[in-house]
């Protein structure tokens, strides 16, 4: 008998650290223990080896070395940046500029924000999950401190117009963020030739360790220490440095940026194979998100009169990893917010399923999935009263 499968389609959820990553990692954990903020050489030769690692990281972006600042991830580098220019901008206004379709770390922190005074706007996106532009340029105010759009987004994959975003940003002097965490490592970055002032990036999203991340802040920002204590990271985030981390960190975005053009080329290569074969032969399914500026990994399709959380659970017995168009925190019923921005009625959000590809996945792969993916969903149909109501109606026309 054949041995049970296991797919992994959910890298916008996490993904897996490359042996390079682990292996990079490991003596840092024993025999190069010391303490980047000791004196003796022993522990200097771990600052000098953050040193090279944030250099690394600026390089991947157009950005300096000391406009890294390293981070616990993504959800830490969101909350830093929207509350701490919030606080250091307060004197100058207290309004800021987002999307509805933000991860819950941005959107979250924002909420904070206007429970403690600040004013928020949310912009719509169209139906492909794109950030209007005229809606952002009738949404700055004389107070506006703050603009925050994330670079792409995490369950529809859609990339935003960042460029034009920055540019609107500088010409207001307005601080621009953008969340990256999701495009970072799949495209290319340029802080400059896109005005960005902030960036945030997680390293488990590109195949580096869980709990590190960054913050990239341009010179000349004033912002307040996040963490009060020691001088690491110029007296802005104190702690002794998570050392392992940050060469695991570094090693994946080394290897990611080396890698990008043919690892992306094959990740669409593979999504677009998906895309097309589900659209053609699963009757009632839509593709979310804009079909051209998105993620190279990213699928995300909505099956009619199907349970999302069904399929998740037939395709796990499946041995297939996938995530579905609910609350991405599990547990909650409510329908993602973003395929609701995008315009989804409730009943279609529900029945959404999000694959998100990595570089381990395979062409096969894709054939075993689709092929489930239509055995399950004819399943599903043949047990809901909806879709024998649809068919019957249909029938009678
Ligand atoms: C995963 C993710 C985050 C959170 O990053 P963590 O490192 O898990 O805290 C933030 N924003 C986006 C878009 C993400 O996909």
């Amino acid at each position: 008998m054949e041995n049970k499968r296991f797919i992994y389609l959910d890298h916008a959820a996490t993904t897996p650290a490359r042996p390079e990553v682990v292996d990079a990692m490991l003596p840092y954990f024993t025999e190069k223990f010391g303490n980047p903020s000791s004196v003796y050489t022993f522990s200097q030769q771990n600052k000098a080896v953050i040193t090279d690692c944030r250099e690394l990281i600026a390089n991947s972006l157009g950005a300096k070395s000391n406009e890294i600042y390293f981070t616990a991830g993504g959800s830490e580098s969101d909350n830093w940046a929207l509350k701490a220019t919030a606080e250091a901008y307060a004197t100058k206004g207290k309004h800021i500029i987002t999307t509805k379709i933000e991860h819950h770390a941005i959107l979250h922190t924002a909420q904070y924000l206007e429970n403690n005074g600040y004013e928020v706007t949310y912009l719509d996106v169209d139906e492909n999950g794109i950030v209007k532009i005229e809606d952002l340029k009738n949404a700055i105010r004389p107070d506006t401190i703050l603009i925050s759009v994330m670079f792409a987004n995490n369950e529809i994959g859609t990339i935003q117009p960042i460029k034009e975003i920055g540019a609107i940003a500088k010409e207001h002097g307005i601080i621009f963020h953008t969340d990256a965490v999701q495009a970072y490592g799949q495209v290319p970055i340029d802080v400059d030739a896109y005005n960005i002032d902030m960036l945030s990036a997680s390293g488990h999203k590109l195949n580096g360790p869980k709990g590190i991340g960054f913050l990239y802040i341009r010179t000349g920002l004033k912002l307040r220490s996040f963490v009060h204590g020691g001088a690491q990271e110029r007296s802005r985030r104190a702690g002794t440095e998570n050392v392992t981390g940050i060469v695991g960190l570094a090693k994946a975005v080394e290897i990611a940026f080396d890698t990008m053009e043919q690892r992306t080329q094959k990740e669409c290569k593979l999504r677009d194979y998906m895309i097309d074969r589900i659209l053609a032969e699963v009757p009632y399914a839509r593709l979310n998100g804009h079909r051209v500026d998105r993620l190279p990994n990213n699928v995300n399709i909505s099956f009619q009169f199907i349970e999302g959380e069904s399929m998740l659970i037939m395709l796990d017995m499946a041995g297939i990893c996938a995530s579905s168009g609910s609350a991405c925190t599990s547990g909650s019923l409510d329908p993602s917010h973003v395929l609701l921005a995008i315009g989804l009625p409730h009943e279609i959000a529900h029945g959404s399923l999000r694959m998100t590809l990595g570089d381990e996945n395979t062409m096969e792969e894709m054939d075993f999935v689709v092929d489930k993916i239509k055995e399950i969903v004819e399943k599903l149909r043949s047990m809901s009263p909806l879709y024998e109501d649809f068919v019957k109606r249909n029938a009678n026309q």
